[in-house]
């Protein structure tokens, strides 16, 4: 068992990304190594730990311990002097996130009062919690605006070391004793975190706030920042000029002409129902004058379908029965169902003729005496009713 401590490089430069160190110890099967000192940045405040290698071994995950950082490894590692490299890609990806973090929450402070309760970075883009307010799309403007402002100001960014007794400034008070680890913004912001970042607000690159969505009593904001702004903005160039193709647009004129579009084609469907109902009118005519008397002098339809909705086949039973002496059933598979309609001088009341059939049949509905519907509970009684009705 040993009480070595692990120098925490990044505290000093977050920079650095190839390093020497020895081991304090292969644990386990060898696949977790603590280390004398590392740049490697352990989960932590939101910000997600470093992959990289270590002797050639990859490195799978980062855990801070307190005292020592463990370096879980694809393979065992043999005890040693080791030479470290830090996946610079990821980490300054996670630096351009976390630095764009303290300025956004800054500026939300100072422009509307609203207080950074928690912040998530993931794999795609980042999240701050907001407390305070409403947040509306005129805030979010201003913000985004002030702080890429600061970004093209290229303010520097600090870190000192302070005594948590004697701190002053802070955006959030820190709950830490002894000294703090104090991160600045020049003229902006003091925060205390043991984070890595940019060394000036220019290397953060462009600030895009995007999505906000309230969770429980906050507010929660997500934003990308640098290369992950330039790749979303990209992405959504590309699905928006999709759009536009298929429109022949421009881009601004996508919505407009989305809208027109969806318009359109609610016209279409208010048109093509009316022309289904017209039709229906005509289908039930002919219908009936092919349909011959029987001995009472009803004409008697009958229409069977497998699937789709009885309400398409209520049209043709109005039509139907709008003539005189007019008695018209409809069956449908899939649901069981039936439907049963009556001219007013047909002697058929179908409310009641249906419900009586229903009852026999164990199926449940009803209707008025001139139409009336109803489902079973298997189609293989329909032939069966429609003898009845
Ligand atoms: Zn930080």
């Amino acid at each position: 068992m040993t009480v070595s401590m692990t120098e925490r490089l990044y505290y000093h430069d977050s920079y650095l990304r190839e390093f020497a160190a020895d081991t304090l110890e292969c644990a386990g099967d060898g696949a977790t190594v603590y280390l004398d000192r590392t740049a490697f940045y352990p989960a932590s405040g939101g910000q997600p730990f470093d992959l990289g290698s270590i002797a050639g071994i990859a490195v799978r995950e980062v855990i801070d311990e307190g005292d020592r950082i463990a370096h879980l490894l694809a393979a065992p590692l043999a005890a040693g002097h080791v030479t470290c490299s830090v996946d610079w890609a990821r980490r300054f990806d996670h630096m351009q996130q976390h630095t764009g973090q303290h300025l956004l929450s800054a500026v939300f402070e100072e422009l509307f009062h609203l207080r950074t309760v928690s912040f998530h970075l993931g794999a795609e883009s980042a999240t701050i919690d907001l407390e305070g307010g409403a947040v509306d799309a005129r805030v979010l403007s201003a913000v985004e605006a002030r702080a890429n402002q600061i970004v093209f100001e290229n303010r520097p960014v600090h870190v000192t070391y302070e005594e948590a007794a004697g701190v002053q400034g802070l955006r959030k008070a820190s709950e830490r004793e002894g000294t703090l680890r104090i991160v600045s913004i020049d003229r902006l912001d003091r925060s205390a975190c043991g984070g890595t970042h940019v060394r000036a607000t220019g290397e953060i690159g462009a600030v895009l706030v995007r999505k906000v969505e309230k969770v429980r009593q906050t507010v929660r904001v997500e934003f990308l920042c640098g290369g992950r702004a330039v790749r979303r903005a990209r992405a959504d160039y590309e699905a928006l000029n999709r759009v536009a193709q298929l429109f022949s647009a421009s881009l601004d004129d996508v919505p407009g002409v989305v809208t027109a579009q969806m318009e359109a084609g609610r016209t279409a469907e208010k048109t093509r129902r009316k022309l289904e109902l017209d039709l229906a009118g005509y289908r039930g005519r002919e219908l009936y004058q092919n349909t011959a008397p029987g001995p009472d002098g009803v004409r008697r339809a009958v229409r069977r379908a497998n699937a789709g909705s009885l309400d398409e086949l209520r049209a043709l039973a109005q039509s139907f029965t709008a003539q005189p002496q007019a008695v018209f059933v409809a069956t449908l598979t899939d649901p069981p169902s039936v439907l049963l309609a009556a001219s007013a001088d047909s002697g058929v009341d179908a409310g009641q003729r249906l419900k009586a059939a229903l009852a026999e049949a164990g199926g449940r509905g009803g209707g008025t005496a001139r139409m009336a519907q109803g489902s079973v509970p298997d189609a293989a009684l329909l032939d069966g009713m429609v003898g009845k009705l």
